[in-house]
């Protein structure tokens, strides 16, 4: 059975089937393996059911997710400004993945402003601020591709996901649930997964792209970060890294090179808050993940500008970085009563 609202999925097969021709499909900036494995896999289906339709990305992604690309290389927004501004004009209905607030558009924001077409959201976000004609939104699903993949089959349209549109989405699950770590617990997860090699995806290769793809480089930062730049506060169950702009030029840094590393010191036993501090361009990008009750998004939303799930969360800062550091030293005492709890 599919959780989404049967009448909603009829009004928008109906009104994508009469109205529709041209699709524009974009996820938040910075997009990870959900965001983008959501994009080309829903970008697959439509494209197969002959639809002219397009992913944008608001910046560049990282490059262990370029072999999913085959069907429709996304569109870097920030590289691509005006071809991608044609697109989104012309676009009869734009599909909004893995977000739940305008401010995820990054430099896309500003122009979005302008435009009236009607959105689709699908997202697993808390409290979607996003003003769409249809939402597909649920905050106990995995990843938005598991969501997608749930909105395909309530369409109908299964049978236009090709291969490669399968290891897009299955790519999304699998990197949202850390390989069926966390949020991994329901059946439905299993069920999707299961239909998603039947269509062909490749476990074994996105495990490899996702995991085990990294350049020496990155695996030299990774050992950087845990042996020079951990901080513990065992009386607050809390870890922390950082890293400057220097250390990651000195690291031949990419896109996408820091994925992952926030979750590192959860494996130190009693660890259930872990943070990381980055310096992009002129503010600090942070990262949050915690193990069990502790709340980082609202963490995150009330002291650093942003958002996210309970377990994983972002923000940034526009205070220097050292400062930035020290307001979230000086936040821990006033968490410890929360972080003591499991
Ligand atoms: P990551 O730490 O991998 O960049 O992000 C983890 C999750 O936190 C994302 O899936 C997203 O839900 C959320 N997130 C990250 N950065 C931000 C941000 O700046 N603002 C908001 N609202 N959410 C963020
Ligand atoms: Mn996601």
């Amino acid at each position: 059975m599919n959780r989404f609202n049967l009448d909603a999925c009829l009004r928008v097969q109906n009104w994508l089937g009469s109205a529709v021709k041209k699709v524009v499909l974009i996820p938040h900036v910075n997009p990870d393996g959900d965001a983008i494995g959501a994009s080309l896999g829903l970008n697959d289906v439509l494209r197969n059911a002959g639809f002219d339709s397009n992913v944008i990305v608001p910046n560049d992604f990282p490059v262990y997710l370029n072999w999913l690309s085959s069907e429709g290389t996304p569109i870097i927004y920030d590289k691509n400004t005006e071809k991608c501004n044609n697109l989104i004009d012309q676009a009869d209905a734009l599909f909004f993945l893995d977000f739940n607030d305008t401010k995820r558009l990054g430099l896309l924001e500003e122009y979005m402003k302008g435009i009236d077409t009607p959105i689709i959201l699908i997202d697993h976000h808390p409290d979607p601020k996003i003003s769409a004609a249809y939402q597909f939104s649920d905050i106990d699903v995995s990843s938005t591709a598991e969501l997608v993949y749930d909105f395909i089959e309530a369409l109908g349209m299964l049978n236009h996901l090709s291969p490669s549109g399968a290891n897009a989405l299955l790519t999304g699950i699998i990197a949202d649930t850390g390989s069926f770590s966390h949020n991994a617990h329901r059946h439905s997860t299993y069920r999707i997964t299961g239909e998603l090699i039947n269509k062909g995806a490749d476990k074994e290769r996105i495990n490899e792209s996702l995991f085990n793809n990294f350049s020496e480089k990155r695996m030299r930062l990774l050992g950087h970060c845990l042996s020079e730049k951990m901080e513990i506060f065992p009386q607050y169950r809390t870890a922390l890294i950082w890293l400057s702009g220097t250390e990651l030029k000195q690291f031949d840094f990419h896109p996408g090179d820091t994925e992952g590393f926030v979750n590192y010191p959860l494996s130190v036993k009693g660890i259930v808050f872990s943070a990381f501090f980055m310096e992009k361009n002129d503010i600090v990008k942070i990262s949050f993940r915690s193990k069990g009750s502790f709340r980082t998004n609202d963490f995150s939303t009330t002291h650093f500008n942003g958002g996210g799930h309970r377990n994983a969360s972002g923000g940034e800062s526009k205070l220097p970085i050292d400062q930035a550091l020290d307001l979230f030293r000086s936040l821990l005492p006033s968490y410890a009563t929360q972080l003591d709890q499991d």
